[in-house]
């Protein structure tokens, strides 16, 4: 319902409509092609209202902006003025909400992944290169 009345108040709802996808790595999407603003809804089932309203501010700001404007000046001065507080990033980081593997290097840091991997892997935050050191460890987690 937000979706539409924003896309009412700031797009023409003629032109763009909304839909849920299945996207797991981010949370919404802005489609300049088919002029559809759409949601994952596995996050929108985990966002609470306020959080939902920002991601599709930041989409329809998108929409706004035009494509080429990407997350520049002009996008956010527009994302701004319908009431878009940046406060979250709502691009890329629903990995770690979502994924079922988390990995932990021996100094704790963690890493999130859709699959197991296949080889060994050491943290790349801890140093570069493959160091047995500096394993990961992964585990598996229930994701409601
Ligand atoms: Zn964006
Ligand atoms: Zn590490």
């Amino acid at each position: 319902m937000w979706a539409y009345e924003l896309i009412e108040i700031h797009l023409d709802s003629r032109v763009w409509t909304f839909g849920f996808d299945h996207a797991k790595m981010r949370a919404g999407l802005c489609d300049f092609g088919k002029k559809r603003i759409s949601l994952s809804r596995y996050l929108a089932a985990r966002y609470d209202d306020d959080e939902v309203k920002q991601v599709l501010l930041h989409e329809i700001a998108h929409a706004l902006a035009g494509a080429r404007a990407g997350h520049g000046a002009k996008w956010r001065t527009i994302a701004r003025n319908i009431g878009y507080d940046g406060k979250r990033t709502h691009d890329g980081s629903a990995a770690s909400d979502l994924a079922p593997i988390v990995g932990v290097c021996p100094a704790g840091h963690e890493f999130f992944r859709f699959r197991v991997a296949t080889r060994p892997l050491s943290c790349g935050r801890c140093g570069r290169g493959f160091n047995r050191d500096n394993l990961i460890t992964w585990h598996r987690r229930d994701v409601a």
